[in-house]
């Protein structure tokens, strides 16, 4: 069964192809720029959205016309059966499609089927995810009209989550607050947590459900969650992908009386600039002055006090969160490093893991330096009480497995 996986951003659409249930990639690519005609004809240029898709070896980048999602869509499907991108002789051959979808609030607690009801839900969680779930639904409606005989399932970032205990997703505001307005935390990347327990779980050869795991996702996103019998029971992110730890450019946590102090002080002018200094100019971005990539930070942070600083920074803020979970949990099977960051870089796996033997954590230095892009495994000594493994997310073929399960 051929299965397609979709991320639909507010001006772009992530995709891939699978075959399942053996998780083949036919193809994958990333649509940028939907949306962006007018500037075309600014610049009379013939389009202005950007389409790099990749079958096998191959990779192409094609500029085209997409002045919205649906011609954005109808471009993709194009470049799967036609041409010399083609990997498939019939888009009748694609069975179910699978969404990503940031947001499925309290009511959503595992990947659903959609119809209009899980449409009326995702809607209404969009006042809890203002950037993410309209342009998800997008995407899922523009789905449903150009695919109509295809099962569309909708995979939520919140759902693994769906087991936190009260007393760790409620904030000690007004409880009315929870009850009337559903502020609290849900949790976010959930669908990668659970793809690296499970992994984990498979490593260290016991069921998942039998698992203490602090599974920590360090991208341009960052997260980590305390997993206690294979149930996420705490997570560093919160009511919005916002809280917690340093991120790219997203502040994590902070006093919230700064905010207070500077809308009064008049230092940002409105909200929309408090929202654009929290998610966009804060993080490694915000401390560094040198942007978000950790690569360029790291390449620089002997010379540049401020790239140093930041490093160091987000490296403290983990080792918080771990030390933590550490205590939530007690007894801890593994922790679990993924994400481009976690995935890759050893000098932030060492400056989060070193000198933590007293809690059981012995790092490895040689395994953990030879274990980037993509190699799975154990970055800490054969005697560590805690492994510390490193596994690469696969959050696209998660949903290509949910979406094969409840479509076949
Ligand atoms: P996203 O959250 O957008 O999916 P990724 O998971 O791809 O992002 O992570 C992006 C981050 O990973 C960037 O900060 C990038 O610098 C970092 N990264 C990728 N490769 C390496 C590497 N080899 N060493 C250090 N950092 C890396």
């Amino acid at each position: 069964m051929l299965v397609f996986v979709i991320n639909c951003g507010s001006s772009s659409i992530k995709y891939q192809l699978f075959d399942m249930p053996a998780r083949r990639q036919l193809a994958r690519g990333l649509l940028e720029r939907i949306g962006e005609a007018g500037s075309a004809v600014l610049t009379h240029r013939a389009g202005s959205a950007v389409l790099t898709h990749r079958a096998g070896e191959g990779k192409w980048i094609l500029e085209l016309d997409a002045p919205d999602h649906r011609a954005g869509l109808d471009h993709i499907l194009r470049a799967l059966v036609s041409g010399e991108t083609a990997v498939i002789d019939d888009l009748s051959r694609i069975r179910a499609v699978g969404h990503r979808v940031v947001h499925g609030g309290e009511e959503i607690r595992e990947a659903v089927v959609i119809d209009d009801a899980v449409e009326a839900v995702i809607e209404r969680c969009a006042e809890l995810a203002p950037v993410h779930n309209p342009p998800n639904l997008v995407g899922i409606r523009t789905a449903r009209a150009v695919l109509p005989g295809c099962t569309q399932v909708a995979v939520f970032d919140t759902a693994f989550h769906h087991t936190l205990p009260k007393k760790a997703y409620l904030y000690a505001l007004p409880l009315e607050l929870y009850e009337r307005h559903h502020i609290r935390k849900y949790g976010f990347h959930g669908t990668s947590h659970e793809y690296v327990a499970t992994e984990a779980a498979r490593l260290l050869g016991k069921p998942l459900l039998a698992c203490n795991l602090i599974t920590c996702h360090l991208g341009n996103g960052c997260s980590m969650t305390a997993i206690e019998a294979g149930r996420s029971v705490d997570t560093s992110m919160g009511m919005t992908p916002l809280q917690g730890l340093m991120m790219g450019t997203r502040s994590g946590d902070l006093d919230p009386a700064v905010l207070v102090h500077l809308l009064r002080n008049g230092w940002v002018s409105d909200v929309a600039e408090l929202d654009r200094l929290l998610n966009r100019r804060s993080g490694l971005a915000g401390i560094s002055g040198l942007g978000n990539d950790m690569r360029t930070l790291e390449e620089h942070m002997e010379t540049n006090e401020r790239a140093r600083l930041a490093v160091e920074m987000f490296a403290h803020r983990v080792r918080f969160y771990l030390g933590g979970y550490l205590a939530l949990l007690g007894r801890c099977d593994a922790v679990v490093f993924t994400g481009g960051i976690g995935e890759n870089d050893s000098l932030l796996r060492r400056l989060v893991l070193e000198g933590l033997e007293p809690l059981g954590l012995s790092l490895d230095p040689e395994k953990n330096a030879a274990t980037v892009r993509g190699k799975p495994g154990a970055i800490t000594t054969s005697a560590s009480r805690v492994p510390a493994l490193v596994i690469p997310t696969d959050e696209e073929g998660m949903i290509a497995a949910s979406t094969y399960e409840l479509a076949k």
